[in-house]
């Protein structure tokens, strides 16, 4: 028999990361010694406080369903958490998810129709795109390359997206792929807009406990911004916790009330004894945190003067663990050559809409960073 397919799912490409990858595990897998620049995880194990924590969680019998928006400790921890960052939320205003992913797909579910304009900030984190199609939205994308991927000096470009038709807009700061940390002007230049043409608007915070420096400040925290905002984050990367699957949205009650259908049809809830293990994350975690965030720290500045060395001029991330390169015009055959001669595996800019770029991800050991390096270079890469 053949199969019908749906005309929604067809719409969607497969993950462009997730297609290095298997790439690289196939090269690997015939012996070669793959140096992957190319995943968005962190290398480090996740603390064993919070490893201890799931497993009492587990011992204590927290085996069934939880409650579908969250156990109630999470959602109170994460609400005092983004209270503490100046954002007035309730735990009610909490939907906890496995994965900031699944919220993030629960919100474009939730707030766009068929046709409705949503705009992103190119490059951009490639599930973005899938999830705004699958809900059927139309995509009006301003690309921030030609600012050197800073957003204050794409504010015009902004403006000009944007209009009264828009539906959402889509904000990660600090940003995957580029590592850019959006400016406090720039968010306010993204809050008139938001105002003004009366968007809705995700920041997608995944990143925010990665910063080098830089201030990182929610866009929820701004005036006028608190009632129009999905904030999204997550413990996959602040705590090394990927293949756990815990994340979060926080948004106005009359969301989270529609957002919950989604969420209880679909996933049910994030897994229980995952979320208590989230509870201790948030409470007792910040000195591993700052030590991951330092050894990130060194890498990228290692990664930036090695770049150097060969004439390769980066802007330096303010955050994130990532940075984008650039390399040939046609990014996607040089990634394939990195691969498969340097054995290096990095993602083509062109999956987030930066062709002429590579994103390399330095959330791997200093003196593989260096090896890929070299490795490059002596392939005449660089
Ligand atoms: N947002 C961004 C920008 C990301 O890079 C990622 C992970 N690659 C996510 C959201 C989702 O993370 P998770 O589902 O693991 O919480």
């Amino acid at each position: 028999m053949t199969m019908e397919f749906s005309e929604r799912i067809g719409r969607v490409e497969p993950s462009a990361t997730l297609a290095i990858s298997s790439l690289a595990s196939e090269l690997k897998a015939d012996g070669a010694d793959v140096i992957d620049l190319s995943v968005g995880e962190p290398d480090f194990p996740t603390p064993t406080n919070i490893v201890d924590a799931c497993e009492e969680a587990m011992e204590e019998g927290h085996t069934g369903y939880p409650p579908s928006n969250g156990v109630p400790e999470l959602r109170e921890a994460i609400a005092e958490k983004l209270q503490g960052d100046g954002l007035p939320y309730e735990a009610d205003n909490v939907i906890v998810t496995p994965g900031a992913k699944q919220a993030l797909y629960e919100t474009v579910q939730t707030v766009v129709d068929d046709g409705d304009e949503v705009v992103l900030l190119d490059p951009a984190w490639v599930s973005y795109e899938a999830m705004v199609k699958l809900a059927g939205g139309d995509l009006n994308r301003v690309d921030l390359a030609p600012h050197d991927f800073k957003l204050e000096p794409a504010l015009d470009d902004l403006s000009e997206a944007v209009s009264d038709d828009t539906e959402l807009l889509i904000v990660n700061s600090p940003s995957n792929p580029t590592g850019a940390v959006y400016s406090d002007k720039a968010l306010e230049g993204v809050r008139d807009l938001a105002v003004e043409h009366d968007i809705t608007v995700i920041s997608d915070e995944i990143y925010e406990q990665i910063t080098y420096g830089a201030e990182c400040t929610s866009l929820g925290t701004l005036d006028g911004m608190f009632e129009r905002t999905i904030t999204v984050n997550g413990f996959s990367k602040a705590y090394s916790m990927t293949g756990w699957r815990l994340g979060y949205l926080a948004a106005p009650e009359e969301l989270v009330s529609q957002a919950a259908k989604l969420h209880s049809h679909s996933v049910s809830s994030a897994t229980n004894f995952v979320q208590r293990a989230g509870v201790e994350a948030l409470a007792n975690t910040e000195d591993d945190v700052s030590e991951m965030v330092e050894a990130f720290h060194e890498r990228r500045d290692r990664l930036v003067a090695l770049l150097k060395q060969h004439d390769v001029d980066v802007r330096t991330p303010d955050g994130a663990f990532y940075m984008m390169i650039p390399v040939a015009e046609d990014d996607q055959q040089w990634c394939e050559d990195a691969l498969e001669q340097a054995h290096v595996a990095t993602v083509p800019g062109s999956a987030f809409g930066a062709p002429g770029y590579a994103r390399v991800s330095y959330a791997a050991g200093l003196e593989r960073i260096e090896e890929a390096v070299e490795r490059l270079a002596d392939e005449d890469l660089l």
